[in-house]
């Protein structure tokens, strides 16, 4: 892990001489993603810095918003201008929870490129662009488990129930409430380090997990008994939703989060995949229960995205149909297989 002490040194040293700190992160930002940058911003806030800022290039789940109480967040779809402001007066930015600048968003990313403040990345993603300092560990369960890390470095007296909250948050949803992605024991201790400073487990999984409207429960019913496809012969199963039926269902950003997973519930299928149309593209999310379908590879080959070995996503601009027709050939010649 290169959290080592010059590199933490370097951190330091920036953010002491920072007056304007933004936190960014990635395109349709998860749970790992909001508790790291939301985490951070609480830390930096009771070291002393007043003018934080965090952008999102578009809106985050519902489910989280009890952590923005008193965080001064930017959703950049819903005001570039003013994002771009922000961005231009930023003498520090700082990338979390992804690994490229292009997982932010079009709009966002040509500007980004521009800026001349100094960058840093907090990531568990292989293969980062370049940035002045760089924390980038892929065995990371998660980017709250480098953050707290990091935090635990620069002053671990600051530490508060509020920024264990938004980091027990992003550890328990990268790893599907720790049954995933960690296999270390630090993202336990991590967690129980948390519980320590006063976070309560049950509530917040229920916030975080549980609590779905009554149409998003009617929706994943909907997918389970109409819409999902199994091919026991090619260990995959998959479930496409068009626009359409999502508005029958009343949709709201993070509904058909977890969705995914139901695939892999099957007894023999290893291979999972949800297809659903967005505003304007079509949302691919992969996810693997082994080494030999790497999805990140697959994900990058064909579908225009990437992520993780066993769970990734990618984007398409074709019709529906058409991404279904083109998955369910890749499938049918198993492209999914890792060849190396
Ligand atoms: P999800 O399927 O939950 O949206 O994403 C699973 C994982 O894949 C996430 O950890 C995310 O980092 C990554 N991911 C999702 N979509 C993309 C994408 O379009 N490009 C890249 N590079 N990674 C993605
Ligand atoms: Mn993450």
């Amino acid at each position: 892990m290169i959290l080592n002490e010059e590199t933490i040194k370097r951190f330091l040293k920036l953010i002491e001489s920072s007056n304007n700190i933004v936190l960014l992160s990635h395109f349709n930002p998860d749970g790992d993603a909001i508790g790291s940058t939301v985490g951070l911003y609480k830390f930096l806030r009771e070291y002393g810095k007043e003018n934080l800022c965090i952008i999102y290039p578009n809106e985050y789940p519902e489910n989280f918003s009890f952590l923005y109480e008193g965080v001064n967040h930017i959703i950049s779809s819903n005001g570039l201008l003013n994002a771009k402001q922000v961005i231009k007066e930023a003498d520090l930015l700082i990338y979390m929870d992804l690994n490229k600048l292009s997982r932010t968003s079009e709009e966002l990313e040509q500007y980004l490129q521009e800026q001349t403040a100094p960058t840093v990345l907090i990531d568990h993603h292989i293969n980062p662009d370049k940035f002045d300092v760089v924390f980038s560990e892929e065995e990371a369960s998660s980017t709250c488990e480098l953050t707290y890390k990091i935090i635990k470095k620069i002053d671990s007296s600051k530490l508060n129930k509020e920024i264990g909250k938004a980091l027990y948050t992003g550890l328990c949803t990268d790893t599907g409430s720790f049954s995933y992605s960690c296999s270390r024991r630090d993202c336990f201790d991590i967690a129980a380090d948390l519980v320590e400073l006063g976070v309560e487990v049950a509530p917040l999984k229920r916030q975080i997990f549980d609590l779905s409207s009554e149409s998003r429960l009617k929706l994943l019913g909907y997918l389970l008994s109409e819409k999902l496809r199994v091919f026991p012969e090619y260990r995959t199963a998959y479930i496409s939703v068009s626009a359409k039926e999502l508005r029958q269902f009343n949709f709201k950003k993070g509904d058909l989060e977890g969705v995914v997973n139901y695939c892999l519930r099957i007894e023999g299928v290893e291979f999972a995949a949800l297809i659903s149309e967005r505003q304007d593209s079509i949302r691919l999310s992969f996810r693997s229960l082994t080494p030999s379908i790497d999805v990140n590879k697959f994900a990058n080959k064909y579908w225009n995205g990437g992520g993780h070995q066993l769970a990734a996503g990618g984007t398409s601009k074709e019709s529906l149909e058409e991404v279904v027709e083109r998955f369910e050939k890749q499938v049918k010649s198993k492209l999914y297989e890792t060849i190396d």
